[in-house]
This record gives structure tokens, C-alpha cells and sequence, in this order.
């Protein structure tokens, strides 16, 4: 019945919905309403950086929600739990990213930071990279690509160019015209692909030249997913602007652009209330991602094993159908040759109590993501699903 009511009542974004009917969650596991245990290997799409229901999460939803759950969000109260997680996450970030706005979600902001590129800049143009993900609103979509994907969908914006990741000659396309540069700091759904170091020191060297904006998107790759807390650490780089989501919130709906208060002073006037939002920074989704910040503080060895877990894949998931295994941290595309091989693990894995999936732009590639909580035996175990569900050598 329940199934049938879905079917009936919930919109669907595929034809062919998983429809696995989830009854609980613990760790890594997610519990179906047969009382089958999943190990989750993609985390909620990055979500669940602690796994499902970690207590420390948990125990502050609750006391968060029976203080107080909800008034005005947007920088005119003080709210106790947003004050406390932006004072602790700007306390993790170079001292150019010292101002936290508030968001529902990883499109919100990518909105809020392509609205605050143009208010601080005047400009109108922004450039995001080929196979980008950031978003599927109207404006974070604009910044989609392949552009075949967003065209039932047009018009969308006008003003926003293309360039290829790790790309040196299409640099020069950054112009005084350009108000931000936006980049995935690791593409996520087009594989797991990280630019060069150098390729990415340039972007920001040319954007420096051109006072243009450098919009740094890690709603995927931050809070510990790359190894450390955010990617951008890895290559000498500091963004204007930061954006979170996804594990930020611990499974509450909760994002970020994060930047430094001059920049972020131009959204108080012309026009006042220029952006603004009624659930974005919700005390209780707030309290929840403290409470993350504040675990994987408190517990540095969750991001210190991150190589060594990322190495025990690569020395497991060997296997002559997979062509290739592209990684950042605990976040890996197992590359097969096609989408049917991909289809077919993806549905041996379930069948045997694991959850992958494949990737928006690299339908070759099977999806890790694992809460950062995974033990070696689980990995172990979960690489074993995935040669089973191979087949045979
Ligand atoms: N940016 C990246 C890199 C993402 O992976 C996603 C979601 O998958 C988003 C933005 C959009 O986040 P949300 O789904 O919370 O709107």
C-alpha cells in the first residue's frame, strides 16, 4: 500500500525509482522495512559525513527543538546555534572568509553567491567549468553542464560562459567583464576530477588581476570528504567566496556561502531585504551541523585515516571490468565500460545490502561516498559486494 501510495503520490525524478522503503538508520547502515541492513556506501550523496543518526547530531536536534525551532533566520535575531556555528566554522577558514550566510540547501547557495558576485562586482558574466554541478534551480542551473541537459528548461540565465577544468589558454576568457569564477574544488558529478594545483593558483592569480570573484564550491567535498576538512586547503588557494551544504548539516537541511564581511555587507542595502530567506540557517539544522564541526574536531582521527581508508579501495577494488578508480578522499568513481555494467552492479550490490549509485555526468561510474565512520572490516566487506557483484574474473 505504502509503496503503491508512493508511486501514486511522491513525484519522481526517473522512470525507474529504487524504491527502497527505509525504516531506521545506524552508522553506516540504512534499514529497510523488512528489516534488511544497507551499508551506504554513498552517504546520502555525501550527507551523512558521521553516518546515520550519530548521537551527537541527534541529542542536539533534540534539545535544539525543544528550545526553540523556528523565527526570523536572516541576521536579525541572534539565534544561539547559528552564532555558535558560523563563530566555530569561520574559527576553521583563513581569516578572508570571516561571514556566514545561511542557506537550505546547496543551490541556495550557489543563488545567494552568484547574486553577491554581481552586487559587489557590478558585473553581470560568470564563468563556471564544463561538466559542473551546482545546483538545479533556475540560476544554479545556468551554470549546468552539458547544456543539452538544461534545454527543456530554457531560458535560463544569460551571462554565463564555460570553461574547460585545468584548461590554461581559456584563462584568458576571465575578463574585467567577468563578476565570479565559480569551480567545483573537486567535479563531483562528472567523476571525481581534480584540477592541477597549478591550474587552480592560476585561476585565482587571474581572477586577483581582473577583480573578479573566486566562488570556491565544496557542498560535496567539504566538511572532511577530500581528507581534510575542506579541499581548497590542499592547493594554496582561498576562495571569496565558500560555498557549503550537504555534510554541513548532518542530514539536516542546511548550506552556506561564506565570505568576508566587506564583501557580504553590500546584501544590508540597495535594496535592503535583497536577499533574504525564511528557513535558510534553521536553529535546529544549525545545531545539528555545530554538532558535526564540533565531532570532527573533537575526533581528528575520522580525518586522519581518510588516505589510509582511500588506499585499502584502491587495494581492494581490483577486478579486470574495472578500468579505472579515480579518488579524493573518501570519495571515489570506480570507471566500468558502460552504463549497463554500471546499471548491473549497482543493482547486484542492493540485491546483496549495499548502496551505490553512478554520477550525474559519468554514467561509466559507480559512486563512493561512504560516511567518514566506515570501519576497515566494513570497507572490506563492501568491497567484497562490489567484485561479487562484477562477477566472475
Ligand atoms: N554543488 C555540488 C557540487 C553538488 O554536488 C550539489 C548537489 O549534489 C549541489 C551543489 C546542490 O546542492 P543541493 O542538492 O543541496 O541543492
Amino acid at each position: 500500500m505504502r509503496r503503491a501510495n508512493f508511486l501514486k503520490h511522491i513525484a519522481q525524478t526517473s522512470p525507474a525509482p529504487m524504491g527502497l522503503e527505509i525504516a531506521g538508520g545506524e552508522g553506516v547502515y540504512l534499514i529497510d522495512s523488512c528489516g534488511k541492513r544497507y551499508l551506504d556506501l554513498i552517504a546520502g550523496i555525501g550527507v551523512s559525513a558521521l553516518g546515520h543518526n550519530h548521537p551527537a547530531v541527534v541529542e542536539a536536534v533534540q534539545r535544539q527543538a525543544g528550545a526553540y525551532m523556528h523565527t526570523l533566520v536572516y541576521g536579525e535575531f541572534v539565534l544561539g546555534p547559528q552564532v555558535e556555528l558560523a563563530t566555530l566554522l569561520c574559527s576553521q577558514l583563513p581569516k578572508q572568509l570571516d561571514n556566514v550566510y545561511f542557506t537550505n540547501s546547496g543551490a541556495e547557495a550557489t543563488e545567494g553567491a552568484m547574486k553577491l558576485a554581481k552586487r559587489v562586482t557590478g558585473r553581470t558574466e560568470i564563468i563556471a567549468a564544463t561538466h559542473a554541478y551546482h545546483g538545479s534551480t533556475q540560476g544554479a542551473a545556468s551554470l549546468m553542464w552539458p547544456k543539452d541537459f538544461t534545454r527543456p528548461f530554457h531560458p535560463l540565465l544569460p551571462g554565463i560562459s564555460h570553461l574547460d577544468f585545468n584548461c590554461d589558454a581559456c584563462l584568458e576568457r576571465i575578463t574585467e567583464r567577468t563578476a565570479a569564477v565559480i569551480l567545483e574544488t573537486v567535479q563531483a558529478e562528472w567523476g571525481i576530477r581534480k584540477p592541477r594545483v597549478e591550474w587552480i593558483r592560476a585561476v585565482r592569480r587571474r581572477c586577483n588581476e581582473t577583480g573578479t570573484l573566486l566562488i570556491l564550491d565544496e557542498i560535496q567535498a567539504g566538511m572532511g570528504r577530500t581528507g581534510t576538512l575542506f579541499a581548497f586547503e590542499q592547493y594554496g588557494v582561498v576562495p571569496d567566496v565558500l560555498l557549503l551544504a550537504k555534510g554541513f548539516g548532518g542530514g539536516m537541511p542546511l548550506g552556506a556561502f561564506v565570505a568576508r564581511r566587506e564583501l557580504m555587507e553590500t546584501l544590508t542595502n540597495n535594496p535592503v531585504l535583497g536577499h533574504i530567506t525564511t528557513f535558510g540557517g534553521h536553529p535546529v539544522s544549525c545545531a545539528a551541523g555545530l554538532a558535526v564541526l564540533q565531532t570532527l574536531l573533537d575526533r581528528p582521527e575520522l580525518l586522519a585515516a581518510v588516505p589510509e581508508k582511500e588506499a585499502l579501495f584502491h587495494r581492494l577494488l581490483r577486478h579486470p571490468k574495472i578500468l579505472h578508480l579515480r579518488s579524493a578522499g573518501l570519495w571515489m568513481a570506480v570507471e566500468l565500460a558502460d552504463f549497463d555494467e554500471v546499471r548491473r552492479a549497482i543493482a547486484g550490490c542492493l540485491e546483496r545490502g549495499l548502496i551505490t549509485d553512478w554520477f550525474l555526468w559519468n554514467e561509466r561510474s559507480l559512486r563512493i561516498a561512504p560516511p567518514l565512520t566506515i570501519t576497515v572490516e566494513e570497507i572490506e566487506w563492501a568491497c567484497g559486494v562490489i567484485l561479487a557483484a562484477l562477477g566472475d574474473e
